[in-house]
């Protein structure tokens, strides 16, 4: 029974946005036994041909996986994911060099987002009391009476209250501006220098076209590539790299001259026509490191995910910390008797140093990644350490 008179059958949980955090959160709350309501903006992505995302695949880890494993969705997920055991350092001479990331038998998972993605959404759907709605994009809404007014395609206006507001709606998030009219709310976003586009390697006689089990690493000091493997025995390359550099190449002939010297080994993996065209299919996409606190306002609205710290990608954390962000969540919940008036400023209290934490790793390790792993002290550290 949740305190306030009503118990947790009679009141609505509305969660805006469905992308990872929102879809597993839904599945959180309708476990409880809340009307959960999931408001998002985009069209149904299991009935869309082409899903957009921030990126192909994502490397699930320890967190993001115990997040899964409360709502029983832990083995459905890894079984489609590919293990990782060891990053593997691509040198300027192609010589390849094994970094594991932790002890023997330690790995983290290259997952496809669209297909977690659905698959959270689908599991979601199970609960007789959650709900979808999508096409719905949140307009505006009031911390004082919870209602909120969402846009449909056709240009109408729906409006619904709800007990409990639970904004994942990303970097960008509409539920947050209303936070930041708020005194006492403190806000950064940071955008790095750095861009990203991402490249497919396709397999070759229907095998990788390298060795799968690892995330493979180009570091080149000022910029990187990076590559983690797919289901469809692709990989997914993504370079990192400062705008200014993205501007300098204009033409195919440029991809191509800048490929033989920084990432000669990788041209015939790629291909050399693919990587004429690919490189152009989509501009390069910035990247930003957003910390924000508090979490929550009163007992009405709490950020969840990227909406609450939208970290770079360097560490592999950002949605492994917003799936964390839910189980702390849930842990709260039962500590506080579901009381929502007393459960959000302890989410806050105990969530924003963490997530404030990985954001600041995640920078760091933007640096490691791209320049650390190039040093020798670097590799004779791991090497001590492994032994
Ligand atoms: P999102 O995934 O952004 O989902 C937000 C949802 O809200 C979307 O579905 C959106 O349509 C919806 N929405 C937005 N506005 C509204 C509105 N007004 N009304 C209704 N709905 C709305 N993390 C990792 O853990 N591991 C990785 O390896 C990793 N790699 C990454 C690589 C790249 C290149 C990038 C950019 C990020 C990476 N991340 C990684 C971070 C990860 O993508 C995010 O942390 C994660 O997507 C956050 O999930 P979310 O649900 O909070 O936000």
């Amino acid at each position: 029974m949740a305190s306030g008179g009503k118990s947790s059958k009679d009141k609505v949980v509305a969660v805006v946005g469905g992308g990872l955090v929102g879809a597993l959160n839904a599945c959180y709350f309708a476990r409880r036994g809340f009307q959960v309501e999931v408001f998002e903006s985009r069209d149904d992505i299991r009935e869309a041909k082409v899903v957009r995302g921030r990126s192909i695949n994502l490397a699930l880890s320890h967190r993001g996986r115990q997040a899964l494993s409360r709502v029983g969705m832990e083995e459905k997920i890894v079984s489609k994911g590919i293990p990782m055991h060891s990053r593997m350092i691509h040198s300027l001479n192609g010589k390849q060099s094994p970094i594991p990331y932790g002890k023997k038998g330690q790995y983290i998972l290259s997952v496809d987002r669209a297909n977690l993605n659905k698959e959270l959404l689908t599991e979601a759907e199970r609960y007789p009391n959650a709900k979808m709605n999508f096409d719905h994009k949140l307009q505006d809404w009031s911390p004082d009476t919870g209602l909120m007014t969402f846009l449909r395609p056709d240009g109408s206006t729906q409006s619904l209250r709800a007990d409990l507001i639970v904004g994942c709606d990303g970097a960008f998030s509409t539920i947050r501006k209303q936070f930041l009219r708020r005194s006492r709310f403190n806000f950064s976003q940071t955008y790095i220098p750095h861009g990203y586009l991402e490249l497919t390697m396709p397999p070759v006689a229907g095998e990788f076209a390298m060795k799968p089990n690892y995330l493979h690493i180009w570091p080149r000091n000022t910029f990187m590539m990076i590559a983690l493997p797919n289901l469809d025995k692709t990989f997914t390359c993504t370079l990192f790299m400062p705008f200014d550099e993205f501007k300098k190449i204009t033409t195919g002939y440029d991809v191509v001259e800048f490929f033989q010297e920084y990432f000669p080994d990788a041209i015939p993996l790629i291909g050399v026509e693919a990587l004429k065209t690919d490189y152009f299919r989509l501009p390069a996409q910035a990247m930003v490191s957003i910390k924000c606190s508090s979490y929550h306002i009163n007992d009405k609205c709490v950020l969840m995910g990227d909406s609450a710290h939208a970290v770079v990608p360097f560490y592999g954390q950002g949605m492994n910390a917003g799936f964390e962000d839910c189980i702390v969540f849930d842990e709260i919940m039962d500590q506080c008797n579901e009381d929502f008036g007393a459960v959000l400023p302890e989410y806050s209290r105990v969530r924003v140093p963490d997530d404030h934490t990985i954001a600041d790793l995640a920078m760091y390790n933007y640096v490691e990644m791209r320049a650390h792993v190039n040093s020798k002290w670097f590799l004779f550290r791991k090497k001590v350490d492994d032994l």
